[in-house]
């Protein structure tokens, strides 16, 4: 069979499980195509779209960091959370970037003793759902 199993799984709940043709991640070192037979490995992940092809099909899901394992009989993502594109909250979203772009700009300007690095992240993860959402 050309497909293998991929299961998103965060702290909370199962967020996907199906047999694939592929997915692509974002590793640390950058973009990793997983193909059926892919020998095991397992690396950290960035906060960035996991895509998933299913025949023709692509589907994009907002991952926020965590790992990759590629295991002989199926492909585990743990992350600390994962969205479809139909299940983002884009207003929601947009909120979360204004508010850490705001945070960034005290932090450089020292009107704010707010953490950079948290603010960094929450960009991150904003910016992230807002491009899964718009491949709906
Ligand atoms: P916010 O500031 O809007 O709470 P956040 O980045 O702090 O965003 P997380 O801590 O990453 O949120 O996630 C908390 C929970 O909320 C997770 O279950 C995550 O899947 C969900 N979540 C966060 N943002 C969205 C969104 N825009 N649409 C749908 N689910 C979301």
């Amino acid at each position: 069979m050309n497909t293998f199993l991929l299961e998103i799984v965060t702290p909370d709940h199962s967020a996907y499980s199906n047999e694939v043709n592929g997915v692509s991640v974002r590793g640390i070192e950058g973009e990793l195509g997983i193909l059926p037979g892919h020998i095991p490995f397992i690396t950290p992940l960035q906060v960035a779209p996991v895509r998933i092809k299913i025949g023709n099909e692509y589907t994009s899901i907002a991952v926020s960091g965590g790992f990759v394992e590629v295991r002989k009989d199926k492909v585990v993502i743990l992350a600390e959370s994962a969205e479809l594109e139909t299940d983002i909250d884009i207003e929601r979203a947009i909120a979360a970037k204004e508010r850490a772009e705001r945070r960034i700009v005290a932090v450089k300007s020292n009107q704010a003793d707010i953490d950079f690095k948290r603010a960094e992240l929450s960009l991150k993860k904003a910016m992230n759902r807002i491009d899964v959402h718009s491949k709906k």
